[in-house]
């Protein structure tokens, strides 16, 4: 069954499974059975084939009547035509494997579950699943889940895994009884076991808004766990100390200063004198500093950095990916290295040995700034002393992650300074980690040009191939940014092939790259720092890449069905323009429009303020999906939201403070569920 494999190079290695399951958070069972599914297929019915409707995704089964390869530039697709007494569909696969061939050879009877969609044709289905060893035997009688995946894991290896989980784990419900009937919830195997395998006849409706009692129960569970693990932080916090940084002199800090090429805004002058406080009190700073792209947030952390190193303890910057915390590194390393710091790199793609030396060097002392990613927060990192521990795009790590950072050492705990573009209103910031400090960078430094943001309908996307060979031609860079499909890197995958396919089709005299989510990291990197150098025009991405490269060059970015991403999150990616000197231009091609969609897009092209466009996101569609969780990959919560389950928010917070209170072990047997590697935590 390859429905759900990804096509890959011969001898391509992926990362240990291991590891790939752990960054989806699953390494006990317990983190499968709470690994609920994002959406249902609804398998337990077939259509005959000429009542499928376009724009859905249905299930049918027929007779295949013709097969064929085609040549594309892209590379080679299978095209098959399956009929049944009701008519005929079009099977499209953009990238095979043999046996789909086989599977699809004339005379095969198949049973396909797929999207429905107008092709050129006639009705088609594009990387429908295929069965043909299911066909005629009796439709499964639940709901199939479909659940988050990633790299190289496919869904039936999760549903196997997590089938086997729900039958190992004692589902035992620690919340009594009396306090279920109380809320009106379920008994949490109950509830787990339905999310899991919804019966036939199940709303789907009630599903998929996350509204009926399962899912209400496992929100609570979750909240439960949030304050449960909130104020144990906060008990923390008054326990532990952290290292006063109130250096003899500031020898470091102003040569930074000092080289810089330009003088920091009122702003960042206000938010470095916020932390420069906070750094000097005994108690363990906790605060989160906020600024659109381009703010210049990193400016900021450095300068916190070197009043560390300026007092003798090292700083450690953490960012979400490869590429991001590389970025990181190089400015840092441009700033700093002149003025003899030692900084230190930790990735996940570094030799071992190297790895090793500086982890040596790390634990010695004679690395004073540590700037990586995840790498940092690995078992074999020990710091010296570690005095600040900082983490780039805060929302894209666990709590857990960034609680890791900061690991107490012999009492001492160091401050965390926490940087996001992705603004969060104060309030639910501050309902979300109670003890947050939040510092806001509402000012960019002057002279940067406004981009120009264009709506544009992707019926019209024809005449934007003239304004991308109008950008190239003379001489600028352009991204094409493919629609978010949030559940499958691999229909991700089919919908960026398509359109690298249609560009080069288009504009064959331009040199266009493709990155996505199932090229390996290194193919990622050589692509696009190919695009970095000037051998690419155009750039076609995934958001799963989050276009991080910093290339002065691009001037246009065009996203496709922009409609289909969340505000803050276009805000971002057009950041990824306008920042060189020339004049930058962002078009949003959407798809269909509802009026909500057509008021958001309209607040895109209207503002360039990143902090107006969340407050206006905000109005319009409520904070449901406001934190950017969904998109993030490694969300605040994962299923509860503040702000349209604050009803059972409150609930969690008082019945966690009686737990605790009246079960202790139980709360915290509770807590550890929730948080796959909190153990250590609850018990340091
Ligand atoms: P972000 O807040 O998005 O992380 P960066 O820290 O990457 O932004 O800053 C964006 C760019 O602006 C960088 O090239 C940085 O050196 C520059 N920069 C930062 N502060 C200032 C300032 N006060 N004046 C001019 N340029 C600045
Ligand atoms: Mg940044």
């Amino acid at each position: 069954m390859s429905f759900n494999a990804y096509p890959r190079k011969k001898g391509e290695k992926l990362a240990p499974l291991a590891e790939r399951l752990a960054k989806l958070g699953l390494k006990r069972d317990w983190d499968y059975v709470l690994h609920l599914p994002l959406r249902y297929e609804d398998e337990t019915a077939l259509v005959p084939i000429g009542q499928l409707e376009p724009g859905r995704s249905q299930q049918c089964e027929g007779e295949v009547i013709r097969s064929e390869r085609i040549r594309r530039p892209s590379g080679e697709q299978l095209q098959a035509v399956i009929s049944d007494a009701s008519g005929s569909l079009y099977v499209r696969l953009l990238h095979f494997y043999p046996s789909q061939v086989k599977q699809l050879s004339v005379g095969q009877k198949v049973r396909l579950y797929g999207p429905v969609r107008e092709g050129y044709f006639g009705l088609e289905m594009l990387h429908p699943k295929i069965r043909t060893a299911t066909v005629g035997t009796s439709l499964p009688t639940t709901l199939t889940p479909v659940y988050p995946a990633g790299e190289g894991i496919t869904q039936n290896w999760l549903r196997k895994r997590i089938s086997r989980a729900l039958l190992d784990v004692e589902i035992k419900d620690l919340i009594p009884t009396t306090v279920l009937n109380e809320l009106g919830l379920p008994h949490l195997s109950d509830a787990l076991r339905y999310l899991h395998h919804p019966p036939v006849g199940a709303s789907l409706q009630a599903l998929d808004q996350r509204s009926d009692p399962a899912w209400l129960r496992l929100k609570f569970d979750e909240l439960v766990a949030q304050q449960i693990a909130l104020r144990h932080s906060r008990a923390l916090k008054a326990v532990y100390r952290a290292p006063q940084i109130n250096p003899q002199t500031h020898s470091i800090t102003d040569h930074l200063l000092d080289g810089l090429p330009f003088a920091l805004t009122h702003a960042q002058k206000r938010v470095f004198s916020e932390i420069s406080a906070d750094l000097t009190k005994t108690t363990p700073m906790n605060r989160l500093v906020q600024g659109d792209v381009g703010s210049g947030k990193t400016i900021i952390a450095a300068l916190a950095a070197t009043l560390c190193i300026d007092a003798g303890f090292q700083a450690a910057l953490m960012a979400p990916t490869e590429i991001l915390a590389e970025q990181h590194y190089e400015k840092i390393a441009q700033w700093l290295k002149p003025l003899g710091i030692n900084i230190v790199w930790l990735g996940g793609k570094q030799k071992a040995k190297q790895r090793t030396q500086n982890v040596e060097l790390i634990r010695s002392g004679q690395a004073q700034f540590i700037v990586g990613t995840h790498a940092l927060i690995q078992e074999s990192v020990q710091f010296h002393n570690l005095g600040l521990a900082i983490v780039d795009e805060q929302h894209r790590f666990g709590v857990e992650q960034r609680l890791t950072l900061r690991r107490p050492v012999d009492g001492q705990m160091p401050h965390l300074l926490m940087l996001s573009a992705t603004p969060i209103p104060r309030t639910l910031a501050m309902s979300y980690l109670a003890d947050l400090d939040v510092s806001v960078i509402d000012e960019l430094p002057a002279g940067r040009k406004p981009i120009t943001t264009k709506l544009v309908s992707l019926k019209r996307k024809n005449e934007v191939m003239s304004v991308i060979l109008q950008q190239v031609h003379e001489g600028k860079q352009v991204y094409w940014v493919c629609p978010l499909i949030e559940e499958s890197d691999k229909i991700d995958l089919t919908a960026a092939t398509q359109t690298y396919e249609e560009l080069c089709a288009q504009l064959p005299s331009l040199r266009i790259g493709l990155v996505h989510g199932a090229l390996s990291a290194e193919e990622k990197q050589t692509t696009m720092l190919a695009f970095k150098d000037g051998n690419l025009d155009v750039l076609v991405a995934t958001t799963v890449i989050e276009v991080g490269v910093d290339v002065p060059n691009a001037t246009l970015m065009v996203i496709e069905h922009a409609e289909r991403f969340g505000l803050a999150q276009l805000h971002q990616l057009r950041g990824r323009v306008g920042r060189g000197a020339q004049k930058s231009f962002c078009i949003l091609l959407y798809g269909e429009l509802s009026e909500t969609g057509r008021e958001r897009l309209k607040v895109i092209r209207e503002s360039n303020d990143g902090f107006e466009i969340a407050r206006r996101d905000l109005e319009i569609r409520g904070p449901g999906e406001f934190l950017g969780a969904r998109q993030s990959g490694v969300p605040l919560l994962r299923f509860a939201d503040l702000e349209s389950d604050a009803p059972l928010l409150e609930k969690a917070r008082d019945f966690a403070a009686k737990w605790l209170q009246e079960s202790p072990d139980e709360a915290k047997q509770h807590a550890k569920r929730w948080f796959s590697g909190y153990e250590n935590f609850l018990e340091a």
